[in-house]
């Protein structure tokens, strides 16, 4: 198997479904996709998780939006949102961009549907019309999923206006509790690993990037940085919540962890964040690119 950003030979990994890249870093999961089979428990446990990272996500949304309105063209309008799930990103975008979801699972891509939001069911490019096109192309918790990502950034591509913008959210191999991760595997303990990439859920993370390695192998689809941050994995607004909806904990064990989490949070904004969020320009044909560093 070879590197999807720099083409060395991939080397085997922590598990026997993960590989990684010696050369840049790159890590890579042969996880199977499962949109719209059947439904077990885990996947219902999965929707139920989602609703306890509302706040966190739409913060982080709002964050995300102000750094797009910065650095998109005064004329851009359309922005399409490929995988938008509940439609959060959507709701708070359509205040200054004309908005569209794709979703691919039919269940939450109705349900967000039947909320008024404009959305619509399949996978990217496909659901789209042959002539669509958008100013904005944004994935916030998706690039990472699909398994044919040098096709995803090529229609991205095709699909952008001139000087268009795609905007990714990923997971950050860099990231404090991913790296964490990687050691209790190192030592044996696998659950954490594979709960970061979602194993056995419909929908796995088949990539994990760093800023790096995700900027050259974008840079190789013609896009450019215009922009590299990162979003906090854990907010004090509505951590109560989420803390509440993932667990079975209740009384004073619930507001002990409450108190546990919500004091590490400024002890954890020392380290890389496990969130990172990306810009890049589509480049105009024949332009030089910047040299990275
Ligand atoms: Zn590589």
């Amino acid at each position: 198997m070879q590197c999807v950003v720099c083409s060395a030979p991939q080397s085997r990994g922590l598990t026997d479904w993960h590989t990684s890249c010696t050369a840049c870093g790159y890590e890579g999961a042969a996880l199977a996709v499962k949109i719209n089979a059947k439904r077990d428990g885990a996947a219902v446990d999965e929707l139920e998780r989602e609703v306890g990272l509302k706040s966190l996500r739409q913060e982080n949304f709002r964050d995300i939006l102000h750094v797009v309105r910065k650095h998109a063209q005064p004329q851009a309008r359309r922005l399409l949102d490929v995988g938008c799930a509940h439609g959060w990103f959507l709701e708070t975008a359509k205040e200054y961009f004309d908005v569209m979801g794709i979703e691919p699972d039919a269940v939450v891509g109705n349900r967000t549907a039947s909320r008024g939001l404009p959305v619509r069911p399949g996978y990217f490019p496909d659901a789209l019309a042959p002539d669509e096109s958008f100013d904005v192309i944004v994935f916030n918790d998706v690039i990472e999923h699909i398994p044919d990502i040098a096709a995803a950034l090529d229609a991205c591509r095709a699909r952008l206006s001139e000087n268009g913008l795609l905007v990714l959210n990923l997971p950050n191999s860099r990231g404090f509790f991913y790296r964490l991760s990687t050691i209790f595997a190192r030592l044996g303990w696998h659950n954490p690993f594979n709960r970061l990439w979602q194993k056995d859920l419909p929908s796995p993370h088949v990539h994990y990037f760093n800023p790096r390695n995700l900027q050259l192998l974008v840079a190789r689809h013609g896009f450019a940085g215009v922009y590299s941050g990162q979003l906090p994995s854990l907010r004090a607004k509505g951590l109560f919540e989420r803390i509440r909806c993932t667990g079975d904990i209740s009384g004073l064990s619930l507001y002990l962890q409450y108190l546990a989490v919500l004091c590490s949070i400024p002890v954890l904004s020392a380290f890389p964040s496990d969130i990172m969020f990306c810009v890049f320009r589509k480049t105009n044909p024949g332009e030089a690119l910047p040299v990275m560093k």
